[in-house]
């Protein structure tokens, strides 16, 4: 069944359902986009898409949209 998925961020979802709340996401991501408000994961707008979040994430909760090419790092 495809879990329910909350577009918190343009570029990322992520799936409540699936976290477990480990704070791998949080502490990887190298511009310190991602934060929970109590059990909601918030973004702070400045993703670069770097998809480490999504590679780390024991549990598939997040998904980054990867970067359209031609687009500056
Ligand atoms: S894709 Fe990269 S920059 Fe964006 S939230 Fe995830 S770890 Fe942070
Ligand atoms: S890494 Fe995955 S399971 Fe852990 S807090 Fe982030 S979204 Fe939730």
């Amino acid at each position: 069944m495809e879990a329910n998925r909350k577009r918190f961020d343009p570029h990322i979802t992520w799936a409540a359902d699936y976290c477990k709340h480990c704070f791998i996401c949080v502490n990887i991501c190298p511009v310190k986009n991602l934060k929970f408000e109590g059990d909601e994961m918030v973004s702070l707008n400045k993703c670069i898409q770097c998809q480490l979040c999504e590679k780390y994430c024991p549990d598939f909760a997040l998904e980054v949209e990867p970067k359209k090419a031609g687009t500056k790092p």
